[in-house]
């Protein structure tokens, strides 16, 4: 949330507008700290900024969390699961609906990875096998950072999903499903 207001990258009504379109904003910390260089103290304590700024903004608390960098400690591990629904780092590999677990994984949808036949095969494994995938990027424009995606290619994602009859979900709405579906949950 650091990134929102004058100066960052988005702006608080882009928060309101991105949750009444049916959107799910999920927890990132508050400064994008990276679990292994802080104190568990100074984690916690930016994890309760995050939710007081969000709280404040929106009137919600958020459910789901991803690790900034992808760095996962097992101390801040443990206070995130505690406190969300689902954390995530960014190990890659797609979700199972018949085995469910609180810690997901995930694939980039970068550009410079160039890899649109292995999505295509994720994809198409996902609605074989009972899966779900989360897909991550980072800026969508048409000259995007080396972590990011064009237009075109998350057109190209999203098409594919709606031609595979696949659902698309917020990880939210995908995980309250998984624990309809697994009977054990
Ligand atoms: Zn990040």
């Amino acid at each position: 949330m650091s990134q929102c207001g004058e100066g960052g990258s988005f702006q608080p009504r882009d928060v309101v507008d991105l949750l009444s379109a049916g959107h799910e904003i999920a927890c990132h910390t508050y400064s994008h700290l990276r679990a292994s260089n802080c104190s568990l103290a100074r984690f916690k304590a930016d994890l309760d900024m995050n939710s007081k700024a969000f709280r404040d903004l929106s009137g919600k608390s958020m459910n789901n969390f991803a690790f900034p960098y992808g760095v996962v400690t097992p101390e801040a591990m443990t206070l995130v699961s505690e406190r969300f629904d689902t954390t995530r780092g960014n190990q890659s590999g797609p979700n199972s609906m018949r085995q469910p677990s609180r810690y997901l994984k995930t694939f980039k949808l970068y550009e410079t990875r160039n890899d649109w036949k292995n999505i295509m095969i994720v994809m198409n494994n996902a609605k074989e096998f009972h899966e779900w995938i989360i897909f991550y990027t980072h800026d969508v424009q048409a000259n995007p950072s080396r972590f990011g995606c064009t237009p075109q290619l998350l057109e190209k994602t999203v098409d594919l999903a709606i031609k595979l009859d696949l659902k698309i979900l917020s990880v939210q709405e995908a995980w309250a499903l998984q624990h309809f579906v697994n009977p054990h949950a």
